[in-house]
């Protein structure tokens, strides 16, 4: 039986599995049992930052392992201290605690906003139409798709999701009892749709007159994705609380909370935790990530490729204006979207041995490592340029 078949037998039926079996990864490949070689332009979803198999997080690995996997958070360690040293100098951030996932960095950051909130009267969350902060009940309550909640209600009290990108709409929904805007400067799984800056001042106005805090989830946007550090860094916004994960552990589960100065006391001794957050290896292996990020050239890397890929796509969307309706987003995190369906265009790359993922149902997500180079540039333009010509 292969891997497949065997998986429909044993899981819940929670994943629209590729029909592929991966052998290994190399840099931007994936090669599959059977030999092949595919161009990974989805890198784990946003993952894997450095690519597969990268030498810097195989070392940090293999040197951490060899002196403990797990301690618990009784004890302080190496590893944390030095991704949370690193975090912090980079951000200008006060404080910060490590989870093992997005959602988990979500569900920290809503007990936040709540607990600050306590002791002013301010127990309202606001969220927007379209995002994705996670899956698990905090954080589905922020959210309004259908298809993540219809049949799992009831969900938190006190929590509005309100139209992304139009002002008015959120000068009518904050009120002195906002606690928190939680807000995704470009949404990923909705379709990579970046905030506007009339929305983003507004939002920064509405915070001076009523002292909310703001929450940056750069879960997909942040860490160099967009070719800056935070993503939040484009839009002149300034949030109290920033979310991390997915790349953030090198391909190890780690997620992040980092807190600015209105919410560094918030947190007491117990009431907030997790048994493996800050996993030493994953920890490890986050060094590797931002200390590419902070001291190498990969910000260039993604501004250089992003624009690149930017304008070849922008191209083809001329030479196909009644197939690509849009071409957006910032550095390498590109949607393309089109008139029609997008999983029929996932499938014809991928037997041109090229990966991409599409999201909100017409969009293609082209999220690739950020070191990719022109060559693998060309050769995924290429492979699009095929499936558009048989269209
Ligand atoms: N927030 C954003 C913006 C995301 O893109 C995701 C995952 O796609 C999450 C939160 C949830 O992260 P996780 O799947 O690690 O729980």
């Amino acid at each position: 039986m292969n891997l497949l078949d065997q998986e429909m037998s044993l899981f819940f039926r929670t994943y629209r599995r590729l029909p592929l079996e991966i052998d290994r990864g190399e840099g931007m490949y994936l090669i599959a049992r059977d030999g092949s070689r595919y161009l990974d332009m989805f890198a784990g979803i946003a993952v894997n930052a450095l690519g597969h198999s990268h030498p810097g997080i195989l070392d940090a690995i293999r040197i951490q392992s060899s002196k403990f996997l797990h301690l618990s958070n009784y004890f302080v360690q190496s590893p944390q201290n030095d991704l949370a040293r690193m975090l912090i100098d980079a951000s200008g951030f006060r404080r910060m605690f490590f989870a093992n996932s997005g959602t988990e960095a979500t569900e920290g950051a809503m007990k936040i906003a709540r607990k600050w909130g306590s002791s002013r009267s301010k127990n309202v969350l606001i969220a927007f139409t379209n995002s994705f902060h996670g899956r698990t009940y905090g954080a589905l309550s922020l959210m309004d798709r259908v298809s993540y909640r219809e049949g799992y209600g009831p969900f938190l009290d006190h929590c509005l999701t309100i139209p992304f990108n139009d002002a008015e709409a959120l000068r009518k929904a904050v009120t002195p009892e906002t606690a928190a805007l939680f807000i995704e400067g470009i949404q990923g799984e909705g379709g990579i749709r970046t905030a506007n800056r009339e929305f983003i001042e507004e939002i920064n106005r509405l915070q001076r007159q009523f002292g909310f805090l703001l929450v940056a989830d750069e879960i997909q946007c942040g860490l160099g994705r967009t070719g800056r550090m935070f993503a939040f860094e484009h839009f002149g916004m300034r949030p109290d609380l920033v979310l991390l994960a997915k790349p953030l552990g090198g391909g190890l589960p780690l997620g992040a909370i980092l807190g600015g100065e209105a919410v560094e006391d918030v947190l007491e001794p117990g009431a907030h935790g997790s048994t493996f957050g800050g996993n030493a290896l994953a920890c490890a292996a986050g060094c590797v990530v931002v200390r590419e990020l902070t001291q190498g050239n990969l910000l260039a890397n993604v501004q250089k490729m992003g624009e690149r890929l930017r304008d070849e796509l922008l191209r083809m969307k001329a030479a196909h204006p009644s197939t690509i309706r849009d071409v957006r987003g910032i550095g390498l995190m590109l949607g393309v979207e089109l008139f029609d369906e997008a999983r029929p265009f996932v499938d014809a790359l991928r037997e041109r041995k090229v990966l991409v993922n599409s999201t909100d149902r017409t969009v293609l997500r082209i999220v690739p490592a950020l070191t990719i180079e022109e060559t693998h540039v060309a050769e995924f333009i290429r492979a699009l340029e095929d499936v558009l010509a048989t269209r």
